[in-house]
């Protein structure tokens, strides 16, 4: 009997540690995807067009052996699995919230079948990298060593031949097969989709501005980090790939990439052991912060979701997030620190609005980016620590190409005087929406009330 490949967060042939578990335990298997509601209700139309994009990538890499059903997967994978009496299930470990939930429900309704999961999205499956006395790490420079040690796998060597794929198309029973959705309509501009594009994308970064890595990733107007998000977010592309490759290049590059591989793996852990930190704050004392709210809270989250609050670097990050579904790192880190401790508007606010929007939308990277920000979570900035804008600005964007880009309205400033607008405002452009040097005082007093 067949074995059930169910794919989720791992929508690739290559390096597919449950693909390998799957053919040594059954010569034949079914590729099946199944569309769930509860997922799609949270994501926005760009991360849906992403999706979709890649599930028909991955169809097309099975020659049209894509089993893709609609429904509730407790329901849905159990019938799959009956229809073609299949002896196991096989998956790659969730390990987000609502997936580890998921899946415990469908190995219950599963019965006799078994649900066998191989691997995870991650360089190291969360839970594994321990402290000596096997509790977790709080603080991501321990686990990022801790993590180099245990260290990782060589990459599976699967592809689309690992398993003789069956036809879904001649059998009846079980949940209907439907067609790969269309996304509702947008405008973001999206990388393409699939396995062979991130590896592709991957392939032109490792050539080209890897070697300036660690100089050129925390500038947003220079193309410098890898883009590789919204693939490891898809499992396009496994981590793992990535640092073996990584291994064959030298300088200081690879090293400072491989850091940002361990914190996502390090996010992913904390929510792992964590699970209440995607809604609260991994430091409960922030639970007293005191957050701004009424129709001046909702004007003041509208002006930034939009990108007119005054602040070019906050505008422009805002903007790309709406043009591409991506910001660069640093203006995410700008954008936030402005939402939470300029307007004290609430992180998971925020938080939601780029899970909405971004296509690399991640749990584990967003609330935790987030609450690195806004000072509640892992590794906190300190809380006395409020980012300037303008001279975040300033330092980063020094030639102000990156806003220039996405706003338009100040395109007819030079140099990085597009930063400082306010002393020769263009038409049609804002004025600040709040004064810096006062909500940075506002915010700090507000921390000292919940300082220990
Ligand atoms: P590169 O610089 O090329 O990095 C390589 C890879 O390392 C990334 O693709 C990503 O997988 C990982 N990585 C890099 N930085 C981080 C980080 N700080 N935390 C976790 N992983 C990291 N990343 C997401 O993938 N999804 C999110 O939803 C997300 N939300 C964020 C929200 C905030 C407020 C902040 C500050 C950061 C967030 N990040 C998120 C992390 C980071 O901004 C993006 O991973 C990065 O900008 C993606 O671009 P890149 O692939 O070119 O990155």
């Amino acid at each position: 009997s067949p074995a059930i490949v169910w794919f989720r967060r791992d929508l690739r042939l290559g390096d597919h540690p449950a693909l390998l578990e799957a053919a040594d335990r059954a010569g034949s298997a079914v590729a099946l995807y199944v569309l769930d509601d509860a997922l799609r209700d949270r994501s926005g139309a760009p991360r849906l067009d992403f999706l979709y994009g890649c599930l028909r990538a991955l169809d097309d890499q099975l020659g049209g052996r894509l089993l893709v059903v609609h429904g509730d997967p407790v329901d849905a994978v159990p019938r799959v699995a009956r229809a073609f009496g299949a002896g196991s299930v096989h998956v790659s470990a969730d390990a987000g919230p609502y997936g580890r939930r998921r899946d415990e429900r469908v190995e219950q309704a599963l019965g006799d079948v078994e649900l066998v999961r191989t691997g995870s999205p991650y360089a190291v499956t969360p839970g594994r990298v321990t402290k000596d006395d096997g509790t977790p790490f709080k603080v991501f420079t321990p686990f990022s060593r801790a993590w180099a040690r245990h260290g990782w796998r060589a990459p599976a060597s699967t592809s689309k031949s690992t398993v003789e794929w069956v036809d879904p198309g001649d059998k009846s029973g079980g949940p209907r097969r439907v067609r790969v959705p269309t996304a509702p309509a947008h405008s973001a501009t999206l990388p393409e989709p699939g396995e062979r594009a991130a590896l592709e994308h991957w392939s032109d970064f490792l050539e080209g501005p890897l070697r300036d890595y660690k100089r050129d990733r925390d500038k947003p107007g220079v193309d410098g980090t890898s883009r590789m998000s919204a693939y490891l977010r898809w499992g396009c592309v496994h981590p793992r790939t990535l640092l073996a490759d990584l291994a064959g290049h030298s300088g200081d590059g690879p090293d400072t990439y491989r850091t940002e591989l361990a914190w996502r793996d390090f996010y992913a852990d904390v929510l792992w052991n964590q699970p209440r930190t995607a809604r609260e704050n991994f430091n409960e004392r922030f639970d007293a912060i005191e957050h701004d709210s009424g129709p001046h809270a909702d004007e003041h989250h509208r002006a930034w979701a939009e990108g007119r609050t005054g602040f070019p670097i906050v505008d422009a990050g805002m903007r790309q997030l709406l043009a591409e579904g991506w910001v660069h790192n640093r203006v995410r880190m700008i954008v936030a620190s402005f939402y939470a401790k300029d307007l004290h508007l609430p992180w998971w606010r925020g938080a939601r609005h780029f899970m909405q929007h971004l296509v690399d939308g991640d749990l584990a990277s967003n609330q935790h980016g987030w609450q690195w920000t806004a000072g509640s979570g892992t590794d906190a900035s300190p809380y006395f620590r409020v980012f300037n804008p303008t001279t975040q600005a300033e330092k980063f964007d020094p030639t102000g190409d990156y806003v220039r880009k996405y706003v338009p309205e100040l395109r007819g400033i030079e140099g990085k005087k597009v930063h400082q607008p306010q002393d020769n405002p263009p038409n049609g452009y804002p004025t600040p929406i709040v004064d810096h040097a006062h909500e940075r005082q506002v915010a700090l007093d507000r921390y000292n009330k919940i300082k220990a």
